[in-house]
């Protein structure tokens, strides 16, 4: 009989064998799927807190196997952004959009449409300049493409500085997303030229149900606040958030308490309905 140890030992490294190799064929499924354009976006209503007006929404990609299941974009995103399929998907994820929300941007000019760029889209620069070519000739204004920045492994801050100030200039807003979650937060906001500062889910969850509020939350809008940045809150659940973050005059918010994540023609329905009220 083996000691019990050794046998933790054996079912330690089979565990990780496991998972290698699930990760492995995530992978060569994930290649596979960029490369037939397996992909397809939902879009998720961003709300002006203090009217109630849809003034965009967030576009979030999704990812449906042939046999029908989903593959959760926290589980695939980061694959990708490790092996080098990101760029294709972020260019894929661009059309997508593109096609999607044309004739709704061209139709009403304040309106927008927020893409997530990985860290690896905002160091190189090659995310926006494809953008930017993609944009001509469509009758969308830069101004109506926000992207939606992670802090989360950028390395090269000049080089993000860099492609973010070009971002600007082209007219598109940048928003700095999942702010709070990483770590060397603080420093990053100063250093980068950004219009808004998205509160991770994370931090509104943390606001009570009654008017105890989160310090950590509080904190987070007078910073943005500091800094001229707008405030985009996410994961808004509960009419308490919500009457929070009205308190503290956030500009915008999205989360299940306005719309879930939508398919393309429901949102634009729902944007349709709540474009002015
Ligand atoms: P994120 O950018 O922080 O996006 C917000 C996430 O919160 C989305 O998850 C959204 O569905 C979810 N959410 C919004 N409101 C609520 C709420 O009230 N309650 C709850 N429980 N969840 C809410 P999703 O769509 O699963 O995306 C996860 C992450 O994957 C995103 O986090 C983003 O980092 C990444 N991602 C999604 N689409 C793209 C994309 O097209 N490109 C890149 N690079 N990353 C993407
Ligand atoms: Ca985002
Ligand atoms: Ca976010
Ligand atoms: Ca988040």
């Amino acid at each position: 009989l083996l000691p019990l140890g050794a046998v933790g030992a054996l079912l330690a490294v089979a565990g990780g064998i496991w998972l290698s190799r699930r990760r492995l064929s995530l992978r060569s499924e994930l290649a596979t799927a960029v490369r037939r354009r397996e992909f397809r976006m939902h879009y998720q209503p961003i709300i002006e807190l203090d009217t109630g007006i849809c003034v965009g929404a967030e576009a979030l990609v999704r990812w449906t196997r042939a046999d029908g299941t989903q593959v959760r974009p926290d589980l695939f995103i980061p694959v990708a952004e490790e092996t080098g399929l990101i760029e294709p998907l972020t260019d894929h994820v661009m059309d997508l959009v593109l096609g999607d929300m044309r004739e709704l941007l061209i139709h009403d000019r304040s309106a927008h449409i927020a893409i997530n760029l990985s860290a690896g889209d905002v160091s190189s620069g090659r995310a926006l300049k494809v953008l930017t070519g993609k944009l001509i000739g469509t009758g969308i204004h830069p101004q109506q493409i926000w992207l939606e920045a992670t802090e989360r492994g950028i390395l090269d801050i000049q080089a993000a500085r860099t492609s973010l100030a070009a971002a600007r200039r082209a007219g598109h807003c940048v928003a700095i997303d999942d702010f709070g979650v990483g770590y060397s937060s603080l420093q990053y906001l100063q250093q980068l030229p950004l219009d808004a500062l998205k509160i991770d889910k994370s931090f509104i969850d943390s606001i009570g149900t009654h008017s105890a509020t989160s310090p950590v939350t509080s904190h987070i809008i007078d910073m943005a606040r500091t800094l001229g940045l707008f405030t985009v809150a996410e994961g808004i659940e509960t009419s308490a958030q919500l009457a929070y973050l009205q308190s503290r005059q956030v500009e915008f918010g999205q989360g299940w308490l306005f719309s879930r994540p939508l398919p393309a023609a429901e949102f634009i329905a729902y944007h349709e309905h709540r474009r002015s009220q």
